[in-house]
């Protein structure tokens, strides 16, 4: 199956990616993902990108695309993959078809996690992830057992630079303007659900595989 996962920032797509790749092996590409690795590894795209992410703006579309069409063309994504956080642009979603198309290939769902501005504010700022491992809680939602201590790899938990502050503001900004627009597109098409985000993690997570026909 190729899908992908979308909603604003906070919907939970990390968070419910986390249990679709530990059920069903799925390979996840995530675009957030890939720009953080890039800026700790300190490469130019990294830098270049930090400017964009720390403003609370998107990366532009050509270094984006070319991000994914690279992730794509790796022997693991050929049967199935999940795309997290890509595409945000109209533009995005018109290359995203077009590198698709030109691998045989064409998206079978798109599943928005559907969460209300006033939920994700909270969401955001009290989100910490995994330094070793990446795993994601939150600090009252989805606490770790020991405070700031991963209960998978008992790695150190960090808050996301952009999680604090105007920059959490800039991206709902930044989402109702450029992304929501893509759901038209693929309704259009055909592909488009809907999940209520609004639910406990795992409630959630039924929704998702039900939605995916996974259930
Ligand atoms: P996204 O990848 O969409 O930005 P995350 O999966 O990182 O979102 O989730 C954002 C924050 O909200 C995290 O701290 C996560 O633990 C928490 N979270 C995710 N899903 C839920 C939920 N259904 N209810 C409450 N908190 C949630
Ligand atoms: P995320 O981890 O999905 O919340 O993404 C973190 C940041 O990375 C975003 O706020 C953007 O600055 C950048 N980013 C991630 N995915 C994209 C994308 N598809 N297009 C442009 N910028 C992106």
């Amino acid at each position: 199956m190729y899908i992908l996962l979308m909603g604003p920032p906070g919907a939970g797509k990390g968070t419910q990616a986390e249990r679709l790749i530990s059920d069903f092996k799925l390979p996840h590409i995530s675009t957030g993902d890939m720009f953080r690795a890039a800026v700790k590894a300190g490469t130019a795209m990294g830098k270049e990108a930090k400017k964009y992410m720390d403003a609370g703006g998107l990366v532009p579309d050509e270094v984006t695309i070319g991000i994914v069409r690279e992730g794509l063309a790796k022997p693991e994504c050929a049967k199935d993959f999940m795309l997290d956080g890509f595409p945000r642009t109209l533009e995005q979603a018109v290359a995203l078809d077009k590198i698709m198309a030109d691998m045989g290939k064409k998206l079978d769902a798109v599943l928005n996690i559907n969460v209300p501005d006033s939920e994700l504010v909270s969401r955001v700022t009290g989100r910490r992830i995994c330094k070793e491992c990446g795993a994601t809680y939150h600090e009252k939602f989805n606490p770790t057992k020991v405070a700031g201590k991963c209960d998978k790899c008992g790695g150190v938990l960090y808050q996301r630079d952009d999680d604090k502050g105007e920059t959490v503001l800039n991206r709902l900004k930044a989402y109702h303007s450029q992304t929501e627009p893509l759901f038209d597109y693929y309704r259009k098409a055909g592909i488009y659900k809907e999940v209520n985000g609004l639910q406990d993690i795992e409630k959630v997570y039924q929704d998702v595989k039900q939605a995916l026909g996974k259930a």
